[in-house]
């Protein structure tokens, strides 16, 4: 099979109702097998004015049987080209544990990664809502091992995040579930940092988006933080736009600066009133 990795040949494929697509992932620095469980359309509880699944309709339906098949020639297809296979991602159309489909085809992804490419990880990027389901919970909980979860987290503020992601969702509901899983299971966390109808994030909101974060690290099991920038302007998102490579790096920079000061012992965190020392500071990483 010949492999199209362009994000637009990528769009294409995706609302032409695929379960299985390679993409060229910047965060995975290399070749990502995507896996789409929602191939006739986007269904998703976030409306993210950034997000790069439009709304469409294709008449597709997911199949773990059809989703096993295809996972297995794609990773044949890059193999046999010496291209290796960086991950296996559950990302798609969609919120990925929105899917009733989500815990099989988690098993048998992980089963295909184990026989076909070992070295590559598997991967769940998530907007964090399906915590909320005990099921998806202790689903999680007992994968995490297994399982690279990047949990968005856009905001640290319920007035970004009105902007930002557009749900319904109590934000200090969802909040409090975050802190929960994190202080069980280790989660990549990544932040979307853009301009919405022109206006950059408040500094109070970086301020708090910074300490939830640093409160996470403290009470929890931070692999990662990423910040990634708006990268390809579309003409049907017109709310959003990048900001300045420079502004990113700052909240970089500033968030790994109080990470250290937790690392050595400087800092007092928040969460339940405890002194917490870090042993290792996540690293805070940022894609453009
Ligand atoms: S959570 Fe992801 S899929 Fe859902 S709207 Fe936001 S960016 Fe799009």
């Amino acid at each position: 099979m010949a492999l199209s990795i362009s994000p637009v040949e990528n769009r294409r494929e995706r609302e032409n109702g695929v379960l299985v697509y390679p993409v060229y992932s910047r965060r995975s620095g290399g070749l990502s097998v995507g896996i789409n469980l929602f191939p006739g359309k986007k269904s998703c509880n976030f409306d993210c004015p950034y997000c790069e699944v439009f709304p469409f309709t294709a008449n597709a339906v997911f199949s773990c049987d059809q989703m096993e098949e295809d996972l297995r020639e794609v990773i044949a297809g890059a193999l046999k080209q010496n291209i290796p296979v960086r991950d296996i991602c559950f990302s798609g159309n969609g919120e990925p544990t929105l899917s009733p489909a989500f815990p099989e085809a988690l098993k048998r992804a992980s089963r295909v990664r184990a026989e076909t490419a070992p070295a590559s990880v598997l991967v769940l990027i998530t907007n964090g809502t399906g915590l909320l389901q005990p099921h998806i919970f202790s689903l999680l909980q007992d994968t995490a091992a297994a399982l690279n979860i990047w949990l968005k987290l856009d905001a640290g503020t319920p007035c970004w995040y009105k902007k930002m992601n557009r749900c319904e969702i109590a934000f200090e509901k969802l909040i409090a579930k975050i802190k929960e899983f994190s202080a069980v299971a280790p989660v990549t966390i990544q932040t979307m940092l853009c301009a919405i109808d022109g206006e950059s994030p408040p500094d109070e909101e970086a301020q708090v988006w910074e300490q939830l974060i640093v409160e996470l690290a403290a009470g929890g099991k931070l692999r990662k933080v990423q910040i990634y920038g708006k990268a390809r302007p579309a003409p049907e998102d017109p709310k959003t736009s990048s900001l300045p490579a420079e502004y990113l790096e700052e909240r970089a920079e500033s968030l790994r600066g109080k990470l250290h000061c937790i690392m050595r012992g400087k800092l007092r965190c928040n969460m339940r009133g405890m002194f917490a020392v870090l042993q290792n500071a996540p690293p805070v990483e940022v894609y453009l």
